[in-house]
């Protein structure tokens, strides 16, 4: 029996357990380490009591003092409880994007939170990171935990998590799969189990960067790289070590979520969204493996964090990761074109010089030949028509900025929403309606086509 004299000693030796059935039809086994199992609820325990310990022995971190970080949630929890049992205050920086869950969380184990604009450049002063710093330098008897660069994060999988698994399968794993948010776990449980022949696979959001997407917005929390497009220069991690990685899996969010789902109701596992794309990548991978193989996934959190969104059937419709359960849908009533875009530098005069007639998305400028563009990244419409007739009445206006007649981001439906269901839920707005499928715009239309074309079908 596991007993332990503080709760600080319950951190790691999780579970592994095998999938049954999302594996069907692969000859491969797919394990899964089961770090929601820690006392904080995530893998994020073993770096935050690792970091605490490194830095007492530094003498960074005194008696009495307080321990500052930025996170989207889960390390902060994970020093808010090493925090409250060794006597420290925690103060954690949260970017404002985060599921409410996760604040409520933090307060709950008495950490001060300070919610900060999530999507910044890497340079402002407001940033999650640099908002952490500052905040524990101006703090008598303050320190900067920062996971993304201590050395102790990697470490600590090195020396825990990598033996873990390599013991609990006697030997046998052959493939590591696991996400990447700082790096630490991938960095030091693949470091030790390469050592072993182990195969590395980071499975990344389609749209993170560390894979070689275009740094979008995505919507599976806390791992992957999102790039602001006016970060001047991006910075990785440094407990990121991406020698580590052998081959990546891109997962776009529509199937990490689908995939965190099925583990709750046919693996009666509730895991986050990041364990989704974890999972989705090792049934990728296992999918080209004979029996002899052995996949392992990280599993970094619980569900329990994001019930308010990826299992929440109203979300996931609403952003087009999931089809309500009558027709007719958005779909079947909207007509997908492609999506008209203008980027927020350009003039009234460019958007004229290119587009004839239909509503134009006016999206954050990034540099990408993607066909669709992330939903938060699209943050207001303009008509062609409209800004012809202000510029025949004022030419003047020609100069002017897109982003003064571009009003505010058009109203969303999902592409598998109920149609009267989506039409019903938006009335009373104006302009544009943004049709999504899996969390991407895919096309802006008139609003009179969904109300009008659902009359007539149905
Ligand atoms: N998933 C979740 C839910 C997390 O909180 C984190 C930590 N940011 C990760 C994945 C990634 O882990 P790591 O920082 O060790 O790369």
């Amino acid at each position: 029996m596991n007993v332990f004299e503080s709760v600080l000693d319950a951190v790691g030796a999780t579970p592994l357990i095998r999938l049954r059935r999302v594996t069907a039809g692969l000859t491969a086994q797919v394990w899964v380490k089961v770090e929601f199992a820690n006392p904080g609820g995530s893998v994020k325990d073993r770096a935050a009591l690792a970091m605490v310990r490194a830095a007492e022995e530094l003498g960074e971190l005194q008696p009495g003092g307080t321990i500052v970080e930025g996170s989207s949630g889960n390390t902060g929890v994970g020093l808010a409880m090493v925090a409250a049992q060794c006597g420290y205050t925690a103060v954690v920086v949260v970017p404002n994007t985060i599921a409410h869950e996760k604040v409520a969380l933090l307060q709950a184990y008495g950490a001060r939170v300070v919610a900060t604009e999530g999507k910044l450049p890497r340079e402002h002063p407001e940033h999650v990171n640099n908002l952490a710093r500052r905040i524990a330098e101006e703090t008598d008897g303050g320190w900067y935990a920062n996971q993304y660069d201590n050395p102790a994060n990697p470490r600590i999988h090195e020396l825990t998590t990598g033996p873990e698994i390599w013991e609990q399968t006697g030997g046998r794993v052959t493939h590591l799969v696991a996400g990447i948010g700082t790096g630490g776990t991938i960095s030091g449980t693949g470091r030790f189990l390469k050592r072993h022949g182990v195969t590395v696979v980071g499975t990344d959001p389609e749209a993170s960067v560390y894979a070689g997407g275009d740094g979008s917005p995505y919507f599976v929390e806390s791992v992957g790289h999102y790039l602001h497009p006016d970060t001047v220069e991006d910075t990785w991690p440094t407990a990121y070590d991406r020698a580590i990685v052998d081959r990546f899996e891109r997962i776009p969010d529509g199937e990490s979520l689908r995939v965190a789902r099925r583990l709750a109701a046919e693996e009666g596992l509730l895991v986050g969204g990041s364990a989704g794309t974890a999972v989705a990548g090792a049934l990728r991978v296992a999918a080209g493996l004979g029996p002899e193989h052995v996949v392992v996934a990280v599993l970094p959190d619980s569900g329990r964090n994001y019930l308010s969104k990826y299992f929440d059937d109203r979300w996931m419709t609403g952003m087009g990761f999931l089809d309500a359960t009558e027709g007719p849908f958005v779909r079947d009533v909207v007509p997908q074109r492609g999506l008209a875009v203008v980027p927020a530098t350009d003039t009234v005069a460019a958007v004229l010089a290119r587009h004839g007639s239909g509503p134009v998305a006016v999206v954050v400028p990034r540099t990408s030949d993607a066909p669709t563009r992330s939903a938060p990244e699209v943050i207001g419409s303009v008509d062609p028509a409209e800004l012809r007739a202000l510029v025949a009445a004022d030419p003047e206006r020609a100069a002017d900025s897109v982003t003064r007649h571009a009003g505010s981001a058009p109203a969303a439906v999902g592409h598998g929403e109920n149609a009267a269901a989506a039409t019903a839920r938006i009335d009373g707005g104006k302009g544009p309606v943004l049709l999504l499928i899996d969390g991407r715009a895919v096309a802006l239309v008139p609003r009179a086509v969904l109300e009008q074309r659902h009359e007539t079908t149905g």
